[in-house]
């Protein structure tokens, strides 16, 4: 009798020592997962908020079943992103977005490859950038393109910020734009770095400015390899994306490649187009 009563107690023994153990490590290895990957905000760039999982987002629009051009749509109001910025075409378009520029080596050849494939693009604006070369400005909207605020100097720590700080930046980098061509209007604002806030947000919306966040992630600015950008466009990408590539802040030569294989491509899966830039407002009403 002693011994089936002994090994129960001193299996109930090994359970108890053994649960407790991995208790402590699964509490050690979700510790150590939080402290390793977070970083404080004004450090959060494009790749960890890949890594956060906006790579992993469901498409938002679905394939057009009849594969004709999309019409038409009304800029996207769908707040899927992060503090209500948009994170999809909300039309069967694919959009590419540059941003950094403009600059004086990535740019013209980025506008040329797109004009070889008749496409356009969103432009996401320095204002430092558009004040030191206000001619690319003019060349980028004379090429059909879209233009995006990108804020004065490129403040990833902006949302910690007063709010006469961010809207200075949000007002400056526009009115170098609006300088450097008064026919340039202004759709969107990107946040450096994705950091969004509540703030950030009502700030561009109140300038009738639309936030734009993306879908699809390069991390063209880490300079990951050629093959890396391409996979991550073609293996990502869907009607609705919104895809993060950039022709300033650096040596660009490996978007460049990338994009001179991608477009030939990409014309033939997607209907490429800037962002929509119909207001919501110039709708017919019902
Ligand atoms: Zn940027």
């Amino acid at each position: 009798m002693d011994k089936p009563t002994n090994r129960r107690r001193y299996t109930a023994a090994i359970t108890a020592v053994t649960t407790a153990v991995a208790l402590l490590l699964i509490g050690f290895v979700v510790h150590s997962t939080h402290h390793g990957h977070a970083r404080p905000l004004s450090q959060r760039s494009a790749a960890a908020r890949a890594a956060d999982g906006s790579r992993d987002l469901p498409a938002v629009v679905a394939p057009s079943p009849s594969g004709s051009p999309a019409p038409v749509a009304p800029m996207p109001t769908d707040p899927t992103g992060p503090d209500g910025a948009v994170q999809s075409t909300e039309n069967n378009n694919l959009a590419l977005t540059f941003d950094d520029g403009p600059d004086p080596t990535n740019t013209p050849q980025v506008l040329a490859l797109l004009a070889k494939y008749h496409v356009t693009a969103t432009f996401c604006l320095i204002g430092q950038n558009v004040a030191a070369y206000p001619d690319l400005v003019k060349q980028i909207v004379a090429g059909g393109n879209t233009i995006c605020d990108h804020s004065w100097d490129h403040d990833e720590q902006m949302a910690g910020k007063s709010l006469s700080y961010i809207d200075d930046e949000i007002t400056r980098c526009a009115d170098a734009i609006h300088q450097a061509d008064p026919d340039a209007v202004i759709h969107y604002y990107r946040q450096p770095g994705g950091n969004w806030s509540p703030t950030i947000v009502s700030e561009a919306m109140r300038r009738g400015m639309t936030p734009l966040d993306w879908s699809v992630d390069t991390n063209d600015w880490q300079t990951p390899g050629v093959a890396s950008i391409e996979s991550t466009v073609l293996n990502d990408a869907v009607p609705g994306s919104i895809v993060l590539m950039h022709d300033g802040g650096g040596d660009r030569s490996q978007t460049i490649t990338a994009l001179q294989t991608l477009l030939p491509t990409l014309v033939t899966k997607f209907q490429l187009q800037p962002m929509p830039t119909t207001p919501v407002s110039a709708a017919p009403s019902p």
